[in-house]
């Protein structure tokens, strides 16, 4: 590297010597897959490897290579006890390669943090790599920033990170100070409001005043309820009689209503959200987790609040925000690996210019994927998946069965209780217990119940894993005993994986059949679905719900049809696609807040860095004092504007009166001589009393904090914006057109404004020290 050789040349030799080391330290030398993977890796791709393959190991390989150029490599993880594993399992590896290693976890210390990132490999989670991106950008020194150069990162489960967790942007918020008893009122207004009856969306329908979208989970006014809405506003002392809806300043009422609707129609109690200590806890629809720090935006956590009659928090404020999508772009080369990528390949071309390959199993896979089983009603359903696993509990075979909340998991761990059934359920507790519940899945008579994204990244062996803690003497003994249930889980056909649902993404659903057959094991999957099932209820048509009415079944009995099959794996596609439009319009819209961003943050860290910041500040306020004086022509008329803008905007008493009375004819350069002589006048004095480096530090928190207030007022705008901009719609314009034109207006009059505020501001505040 040294002698100038480029990582590709060096390839071979990089990856050869960290083969070498693992096979000495831990007795494991890389597949050839294994080594494919690492290629991919290292080429700004995507990796397919299944589940069981050794992407940890896989991932020693690149991470060696590119970690030799001295930037620092980041491993992205999906949660910090998958970062801790993995950074502690490859940690003897990288060391004996002269590498240091870090982990870098929420709740450390800036120096902690900025020790973890001058390591040369460096594990954490997508959350705390881009929280710690954007805190860089709102420091006071750069002393404090603790990111170094975004270098190489490679992403684990990527498809989990940059598809199921990029529909949301990552914010940083502080309170808004916002008077909450609107959404009272707002909630009081919902039952004057009917529900449209046709299912579709229907803007001039007279049957409603709301339509509500059950797929995208949203409500839409038609135009009844938007006259019956402006009444509402000017009944509740909203609006004047003379004002409309659709001005500016009235739009974002909108959000208010939109929001109060969704909340009693679309939302519900121990469905999507629950009520703990008085307060409203959102529950993940995917894994059926609490989120406990997380709030639905645009007003719909208050609305649900009101709708609930508990305590209404302050509507958090942004500070500041980004999309994965759009921090993971920074990274000058970015890499990802996941045992279910293939589905998602569009994507990440689009989006992230990644290439998807698929890597061969080290073992031929041969898992037998049962054909799905539907039923007519989910009774008969469940019925059925209990009878599966009774199957295999007596003949001792261990199954996983996989469900899309904990809700359902509770539903058939009832079941089984009932029969006597022994299980283990995963209850969300911690990802520490979820890990070790889920790597004995694979034990003789093991039965558990697991949502769909639980435990994920942690390796299910048939025969379950031996304790590392266990007694040295007694090792030997134990490798046997485990040895012969090893076996004996082969002979039964390996470990069943149940699907009790199929999920709106085929990817999920692959993911959940990826838990067996690992590295050549035997496995079977099989998936039950029932025409009560959401998916089946929402994206499947009325003509084929009504053929299979035909077939007339029995109770219990089975359908197995292959219009079924391909209409089911046609509504998943369309899901599939729908959320990637959410994705790709977050980003869209992103896109241009993302240049806006890059701005900012360029002229604030330009601020940190600056060394002579009175320079600076003096070139700015002679602009500014140009900029004034220029906008008069006959000074002599407008004596008393002129000083009550110095004397209220920059803290100066200047008498032009008196100046103008001597000079009939002055020009504008003396008049900013005599002025700017006055401010540094007053300076001089200020600086002696409070010392000249002090006055310095002041100044640079001076302008930060202004930095920092309006950049704030400008995400809000954006976001009010943004959601207003959809009404712009009915007058035939493009939304986006218009987002781009008037963000970009009101961006560059920031910047005009801030020069201003800056000036003004410093003088004011300082000459008041
Ligand atoms: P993945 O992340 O691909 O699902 P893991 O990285 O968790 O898989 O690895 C699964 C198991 O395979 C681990 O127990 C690991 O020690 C083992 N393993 C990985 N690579 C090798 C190898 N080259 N030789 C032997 N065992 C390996
Ligand atoms: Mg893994």
């Amino acid at each position: 590297m040294k002698n100038g050789k480029s990582l590709d040349e060096l390839l071979p030799e990089a990856f050869s010597t960290v083969r070498e080391v693992s096979k000495r330290i831990f007795n494991m030398r890389h597949f050839d897959v294994q080594l494919m993977g690492g290629v991919i890796l290292h080429q700004n791709c995507i990796a397919e490897m299944c589940t069981g393959e050794g992407k940890t190991l896989t991932s020693t390989l690149p991470a060696y290579l590119n970690a030799l150029s001295g930037n620092g490599v980041h491993i992205v993880t999906m949660n910090e006890y998958l970062a801790q594993r993995d950074a502690k399992k490859n940690k003897p590896l990288f060391e004996f390669l002269g590498l240091k290693v870090g982990i870098n976890l929420s709740g450390m210390s800036i120096i902690e943090k900025q020790k973890a990132y001058h390591s040369d490999i460096v594990y954490g989670t997508n959350h705390e790599f881009c929280f710690d991106y954007l805190r860089d950008n709102m420091v006071f020194s750069s002393k404090k920033k603790v990111q170094k150069t975004l270098h190489y990162v490679l992403i684990d489960e990527v498809d989990s990170i940059l598809i199921d967790e990029a529909r949301t942007p990552l914010i940083i918020s502080g309170s808004s100070k916002e008077n909450i008893e609107v959404y009272n009122i707002f909630n009081k207004m919902v039952p004057y409001f009917v529900k449209q009856k046709t299912q579709k969306i229907n803007y001039s329908s007279k049957d409603g005043d709301f339509f509500i979208d059950e797929k995208n989970k949203q409500v839409f006014l038609t135009e009844n309820g938007l006259k019956k809405f402006e009444f509402l506003l000017l009944k509740f002392n909203f609006i004047n009689k003379d004002q409309s809806l659709y001005s500016t300043q009235n739009f974002i009422f909108i959000q208010y209503i939109i929001a109060a609707l969704r909340a009693h129609f679309i939302f519900n109690r121990d469905i999507d959200y629950i009520i703990k200590d008085n307060k409203i806890i959102i529950i993940d629809e995917h894994t059926g987790r609490m989120m406990l720090d997380r709030r639905w935006s645009d007003g719909l956590h208050q609305a649900i609040e009101a709708k609930e009659h508990v305590n209404i928090l302050d509507e958090s404020q942004t500070l500041a925000s980004i999309t994965l999508q759009n921090y993971f772009k920074m990274y000058k080369k970015i890499s990802g690996m996941t045992g279910t990528a293939q589905t998602e390949s569009f994507e990440f071309q689009v989006i992230y210019g990644l290439k998807t390959i698929v890597v061969p199993t080290n073992n031929p896979m041969i898992r037998k994927d049962l054909p799905d089983l539907i039923y007519m009603t989910e009774k008969e359903k469940i019925n059925a998946i209990i009878e599966d696993i009774k199957n295999c509990f007596l003949k001792k075979q261990p199954v996983l069965v996989g469900t899309t909340s904990i809700k359902k998991s509770e539903i058939i761990s009832k079941k089984l209780f009932n029969l006597g059934i022994k299980h283990n359920i995963l209850n969300a507790k911690s990802y520490k217990k979820e890990a070790s519940i889920i790597s004995q899945a694979g034990k003789l008579k093991a039965v558990t119940i697991s949502t769909n994204m639980a435990g994920r990244g942690t390796d299910i062996i048939l025969g379950g894993v031996i304790n590392e803690k266990i007694n040295k003497y007694k090792l030997n003994d134990i490798k046997k005993k485990w040895q012969k249930e090893h076996n004996e889980v082969i002979l039964l056909g390996g470990l069943h994986v149940i699907g009790t649902e199929r999920h709106e993404s085929r990817r999920i659903d692959n993911q959940l059949r990826g838990r067996t057959g690992r590295q050549g094991d035997p496995g079977s999957s099989r998936f039950y679905l029932s025409l009560e099932d959401s998916l089946i209820r929402i994206f499947i048509s009325e003509n084929i719900k009504k053929i299979i009415l035909n077939f007339n079944l029995k109770f219990g009995e089975p359908i197995e049809h292959h219009w079924i099959t391909s209409a089911i794996s046609f509504a998943q596609k369309k899901v599939e696609n729908y959320h990637f439009e959410i994705r790709k319009q977050l980003i869209e819209y992103d896109d241009i807040l993302n240049t806006q961003r890059n701005i900012f943050y360029l002229i604030r860290n330009n601020i940190l860095k600056i060394k002579n910041i009175k320079y600076f500040i003096k070139k700015n306020l002679i602009d500014i004092i140009k900029n004034i004086l220029d906008n008069y022509n006959n000074y002599h008329n407008d004596i008393i504007n002129l000083e009550n803008i110095f004397k209220n905007d920059f803290n100066l008493i200047f008498s032009f009166k008196k100046l103008l009375k001597n000079n009939l004819l002055i020009s504008k350069k003396l008049i900013l001589n005599k002025i700017y002589k006055k401010i540094q006048y007053n300076y001089k004095k200020i600086e002696k009393k409070i010392g000249y480096d002090n006055i310095r530090k002041i100044e640079k928190k001076i302008i930060l904090n202004i930095l920092d207030f309006f950049w704030k007022e400008h995400l809000l705008f954006m976001e009010y914006l943004r959601q207003g901009i959809h009404f712009r719609g009915y007058s035939q314009k493009d939304p986006k057109q218009e987002y781009i034109k008037e963000s970009f207006f009101i961006f560059s009059n920031m910047l005009n404004i801030l020069k201003y505020e800056i000036s003004s501001n410093i003088i004011k505040k300082i000459f008041y020290l």
